[in-house]
């Protein structure tokens, strides 16, 4: 396939217009969105839709964004969904963002002018060592930038507007969709995919040039509920039993130095305490629990248990109600029955001239649900680096690497439907 030489490269304009607005998501809200500004973009990225073409975009009540494509391929060629997120992180300020591009980079230092104190350095970004010469987009030092996922918005947007402009490029039905809330673990809660009606999906929204990821955490929660014994301080001897300190004497007996977040990786789970309140008489104390499989999950969970009944052996007269939620599961388990969906995208990464990766994420994203939810969907890289970080960076050539990957991807489908 030839290198696409002209419009993928608007791809950066896109990316500064989109970073500008901002989209941070809120955990504590309850509304859909989470808040009424990620509309804003999304009704941009509508406007720009229409603008372009796709005669049916549109923006629903809960925030969604969804667009079709037409095919032009007298093929039956599966409808092929991409997917990114429109939120920023709560974890870093997204308000006024000022995006900055160093260009050429020469591998020294960028110290971001709105606080000299952020400064990106190779040593520390180890993905810089393949950026020299490459434009590299940064915020000014104190705010996030958003290229998560706001560059994966940015490429299929720009993949979109080359697939239109070239309709000698013979593809099938195409489907977009932007979801909202994503960083808050609400993206896929209002998602219609009856209306998407897409036989497989792409989340735009990995991290180094020429991956993907088809293999992400299984996560439940547990809640523990502890109900301890409450009385007079003055009174309690040989009857109160405290139910923080039932709660303190659980998180003292896990392991030092395994199973947790700190002291894993790869391929290790966790059991994460996540937060804790509660008086004398009852605490609520929350977990998340991680693996890579189901079976690990319940080892874990079993695990707990065990040290729950364990600590109750000192409080015979309190309970603990165990409760697990399940939370997402990894998307492998759902990707092995579709190996196409993963060759294809390797191909098509390989096509764009890079050596593709798989790897995995400790982590969930939109697609380890919607692949659960009847939508196999791994992820591809979008450039995206440091995310909820002020020192958050991508380069302008790996966006464009990633559009590329895009349209070589609808045409590999098309080719070998
Ligand atoms: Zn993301």
């Amino acid at each position: 396939m030839t290198p696409l030489a002209d419009a993928i490269y608007n791809v950066k304009e896109k990316f500064l217009r989109y970073v500008q607005i901002d989209t941070q998501s809120d955990p504590n809200s309850t509304s859909n969105p989470s808040t009424e500004k990620q509309k804003d973009l999304s009704r941009l990225l509508v406007e720009e839709l229409l603008a372009m073409g796709v005669t049916d975009a549109h923006l629903d009540e809960w925030g969604y964004v969804y667009a079709t494509i037409p095919g032009n391929s007298s093929k039956n060629v599966p409808v092929i969904c991409f997917c990114s997120h429109v939120d920023t992180s709560p974890d870093c300020s997204g308000a006024g963002v000022k995006p900055m591009i160093t260009e050429y980079w020469d591998g020294t230092d960028i110290v971001l002018p709105d606080d000299p104190m952020q400064i990106i350095r190779m040593a520390e970004h180890p993905d810089l060592k393949q950026q020299i010469g490459n434009d590299i987009i940064t915020a000014s030092g104190t705010t996030l930038l958003g290229a998560d996922n706001k560059a994966g918005v940015a490429e299929i947007m720009a993949a979109a507007e080359y697939l239109i402009q070239h309709p000698e490029i013979i593809h099938g039905t195409i489907k977009i969709l932007f979801t909202p809330d994503e960083e808050v673990g609400r993206g896929t809660e209002k998602v219609d995919l009856q209306k998407l009606s897409a036989d497989y999906a792409y989340t735009m929204d990995g991290e180094t040039v020429g991956t993907l990821e088809d293999e992400t955490f299984s996560a439940d929660g547990v809640s523990l509920l502890i109900n301890g014994v409450s009385t007079h301080p003055g009174f309690a001897k040989g009857k109160l039993e405290n139910a923080m300190k039932i709660a303190a004497d659980i998180l003292a007996a896990l392991p030092k130095d395994t199973l947790s977040p700190e002291t894993t990786e790869d391929y290790e789970g966790f059991i994460h305490p996540t937060q804790i309140s509660g008086i004398q008489e009852q605490v609520k104390l929350d977990f998340i629990i991680r693996d890579f499989s189901v079976a690990g999950l319940h080892e874990k969970e079993a695990y707990l248990q065990n040290i729950v009944n364990q600590t109750l052996k000192h409080y015979p007269n309190s309970s603990v109600d165990f409760k697990v939620i399940e939370q997402y599961r990894n998307m492998k388990e759902v990707l092995v029955n579709h190996p196409k969906v993963v060759e294809y995208a390797l191909e098509a990464i390989r096509c764009s001239g890079m050596k593709p990766e798989q790897r995995s994420i400790r982590g969930g994203t939109d697609g380890s649900r919607l692949s659960f939810m009847g939508l196999p969907c791994p992820n591809i890289f979008a450039g995206e680096h440091a995310f909820h970080s002020k020192l958050e960076w991508v380069s302008v050539q790996d966006m464009e690497k990633a559009t590329e990957v895009i349209i070589n991807l609808v045409k590999i489908w098309e080719q070998k439907s």
